[in-house]
């Protein structure tokens, strides 16, 4: 067996058809420019071992690749158009392996609406490692950036913060939930609010770091500080059953907050058009202050956090 056979009887399938692969038999794909629209570039990797576990199937874990990545895409209101998949297979993964990663990615490009352009085949004697490169369009200059929010504006964030945190605990056995487990080995992108997003928020980010980590990376960008309130952070019923079940709710709720793979979306927004966001689902959990940095508060009491968030490692 050699690439060659991977990329034909894997990969081709997955362009569709679309003319900017070339059938994946030519050097390089061919994407026309296209009047009015930026392309939104974004990159994710997935190691084994790292960011999945060597037991989690390998379909979950090609539509993992795409969903990590088409967050970025949603965070910045852009629409998923392509990508180009960077693969190396160790020795492990058997035909029926490598078959089974190239259907969930399959299903998934159908799903959500893009096609393989092109990428490369390798063979590895380290773990399983894959990289996807996802374009989107967005209307020229209304890509969302990180650095957009001013002081007055409202910190939101879309939904449930901590169950990928949890998801990996479910994953390693600690916890016996199938939703937390199914929320850590294939995340809903929340691609369903980036038109929202570019008509209304100043500042937008997606939540792989931890929600800390994130806005912080929001507050560094704008130059400006966040107050973000805990007790407003919205949660899964099941990750709120978690937290009831903790002896020392503080600790865990920062852990919530802090932990990583939530692929929610964390933006801030002028008062004005807040509202707008709220009515598509998001919850206002604070405020963009002057000054810099994340002050956090639970139950009226300012935390330290030391570290913002989870740091991949
Ligand atoms: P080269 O050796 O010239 O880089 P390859 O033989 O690696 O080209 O790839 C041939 C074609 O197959 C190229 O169009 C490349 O983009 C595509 N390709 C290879 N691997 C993948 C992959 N994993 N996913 C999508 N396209 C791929
Ligand atoms: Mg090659």
């Amino acid at each position: 067996l050699s690439e060659f056979d991977d990329i034909a009887r894997l990969f081709r399938p997955l362009s569709f058809g679309a003319p900017e692969a070339l059938g994946l038999m030519d050097d390089a794909a061919q994407i026309p420019s296209r009047p009015g629209f930026d392309l939104v570039v974004t990159k994710d990797a997935l190691v084994e071992g790292v960011h999945f576990l060597s037991t989690d199937p390998p379909a979950l874990v090609g539509k993992k690749l795409i969903r990590v990545n088409l967050s970025d895409l949603a965070a910045k209101g852009a629409r998923p158009y392509g990508c180009f998949l960077a693969v190396a297979f160790p020795a492990a993964w058997d035909a029926a392996m490598r078959e089974a990663f190239a259907e969930g990615l399959g299903e998934d490009l159908r799903r959500f609406g893009l096609a393989l352009f092109g990428g490369d085949t390798v063979f590895t004697p380290g773990p399983f490692t894959a990289s996807l490169t996802a374009l989107g369009w967005v209307e020229a200059g209304r890509m969302v950036l990180r650095s957009g929010a001013r002081p007055g504006d409202i910190l939101m964030v879309s939904g449930g913060i901590g169950d990928g945190a949890l998801g990996l605990k479910a994953a390693l056995g600690e916890i016996d939930s199938p939703y937390l487990l199914g929320r850590y080995q294939a995340p809903e992108p929340r691609l369903d609010l980036a038109e929202v997003i570019k008509a209304q928020a100043s500042a937008s980010a997606d939540v792989s770091d931890g929600l800390v980590a994130d806005a912080g990376h929001i507050a560094e960008a704008s130059g400006i500080g966040l107050e973000l309130d805990l007790d407003a952070v919205p949660l899964s019923s099941e990750a709120q059953a978690w937290l009831d079940r903790q002896p020392d709710r503080e600790a865990a709720m920062v852990g919530l907050a802090t932990g990583g793979d939530d692929y929610q979306i964390v933006c801030t927004a002028p008062e004005g058009r807040a509202a707008a966001l709220q009515a598509a689902g998001f919850t206002a959990i604070g405020r963009a202050v002057e000054g810099a940095g994340v002050g956090v508060r639970h139950r009226g009491r300012r935390l330290e956090i030391a570290r913002g968030g989870w740091v991949h490692g």
